[in-house]
């Protein structure tokens, strides 16, 4: 059969995948429900449809593109990998330089375990959490998202914030009863939820910056709050930084905001573009992970080859070129520009930005916890959203996302941009 059309294809998938889509987030359910425009390639800072069409990518496959699609350098290093071998089953060198450049890079990252997902590497870090303290409860915040295990499914953001609940089925009450889900930027609510349960809890997990209710930063001293509350119970800090570690500079979130946790979780960018992830810290919690310890975690395609080398190449280019005052001039004259035009239309809206990402709320009210973040409009999101795709940008296709800038995004993309806000903000006032 030959398709040439994103509707062909998708009907095509349709039959034999649920909702037609192998991530819920790549449906286009939240904003709209049209068939979602199925991409036959990536190219720079570019999307290319099946049908030839264009798009400027601020999507960034959801977080891991900082270089944008194929960077010759990555490219290079997954064609030499491939070469040698794509999975081995023994230790390899590339898995071994990235660990080693992880944790070279990463304070606070004295060991470290790849996975193939952020979920896995989540999932394990819990597991280890508990491990270590022996202690069965997890706190999280509502509207935070880490990856699709069952303990996180209570409250989360991202994908599953669209699917109309924020629980999933099929997740048994012995689960969500060790999981405390809180509001972010709330410490009151934590300190009285510790005083309560706190000998009970193994771990505080968040996202530093939160990326998955959008972009919502931490206020100022909320982050060295949760972690003396934390440490005051005697449970262990995990920072989820799948979105966050390699984003915003050579390193992590925590170090930008001088709060460094007792576990990472890293992902995305980590992988170069390829499946990863990995989590990792202080040593004497790392050592009780299998085979030095009793903590058991596994994996047939932990720390592959090609995802090891794609993100040592990536990483190296990013430590080679720091491209990270110029994603974030890029970001910030883009984010200057929507609000200008927003005002120039009078449409209220609320912007988060942390350096090459952000996102747009349409609504008045500041943005800084799930509550105000499911406030902003999702009617006008989802015109928004098609209005832009037609003029040729794709955004993620949920309000609950970030717009990444690309260290290969130009100001010329960004011009662009500007012009189809203006269109799109034009026809949203009509
Ligand atoms: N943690 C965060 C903060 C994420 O944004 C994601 C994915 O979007 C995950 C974990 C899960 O990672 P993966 O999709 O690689 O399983």
């Amino acid at each position: 059969m030959t398709s040439n059309t994103s509707a062909e294809w998708f009907a095509r998938a349709l039959h034999v995948t649920s909702g037609g889509v192998n991530s819920p987030a790549r449906s286009f359910r939240a904003v709209g429900g049209d068939p979602p425009v199925v991409m036959a390639r990536g190219e720079g800072p570019y999307l290319i449809d099946v049908a030839g069409q264009r798009y400027i990518d601020y999507l960034a496959a959801f977080g891991p593109l900082v270089l944008g699609h194929g960077h010759p350098r990555v490219v290079e290093a997954i064609r030499t990998q491939a070469l040698q071998g794509t999975v081995i089953g023994t230790p390899t060198p590339s898995e071994i330089e990235l660990a080693e450049e992880l944790t070279a890079s990463i304070t606070g990252l004295d060991m470290v375990r790849l996975t193939s997902t952020g979920t896995e590497a989540v999932m394990s870090a819990i597991r280890l959490a508990r491990a270590y303290t022996g202690r069965p409860l997890v706190v999280k915040f509502e509207g935070t998202y880490h990856g699709h295990s069952d303990a996180v499914l209570v409250k989360a953001g991202s994908g599953a914030s669209t699917v109309g609940t924020a629980d999933s089925l099929g997740i048994p009450t012995g689960v969500t009863g060790d999981v405390i889900s809180l509001p972010y930027n709330d410490l009151d609510r934590l300190s009285e939820v510790m005083r309560r349960v706190g000998d009970q809890v193994a771990c505080v997990l968040t996202e530093p910056i939160v990326g998955n209710m959008g972009i919502v930063p931490p206020e100022p001293g909320y982050l060295a709050g949760v972690k003396e509350i934390t440490h005051a119970h005697g449970a262990l800090l995990i920072f989820d930084e799948v979105i966050t570690a390699f984003r915003f500079h050579y390193g992590t979130a925590a170090e930008l905001l001088g709060v460094i946790p007792d576990l990472y979780v890293l992902g995305k960018i980590i992988g170069g573009g390829l499946p990863a992830g990995a989590y990792g810290g202080r040593r004497a919690i790392m050592e009780y992970v299998a085979p030095l310890g009793g903590m058991f975690q596994a994996g047939t395609f932990a720390g592959n080859p090609l995802s090891s080398a794609a993100g040592l190449a990536t990483l190296r280019v990013l430590k080679e070129e720091s491209p990270y005052a110029r994603m974030d001039r890029l970001a910030d004259r883009l984010a200057t520009g929507i609000l200008a035009t927003a005002d120039q239309f009078r449409i209220p809206v609320t912007l988060n930005r942390a350096g090459s990402g952000f996102t747009v709320f349409f609504g008045p009210r500041r943005v800084t916890d799930y509550e105000t973040a499911q406030q902003a409009d999702a009617t006008r999101f989802a015109r928004f959203h098609r209005l832009m795709l037609e003029r040729g940008v794709y955004l993620a296709p949920s309000r609950f996302e970030a717009w990444f800038v690309s260290a290969q995004h130009t100001d010329a993309e960004i011009d662009r941009t500007l012009t189809a806000v203006h269109d799109a903000f034009s026809m949203l006032q009509a």
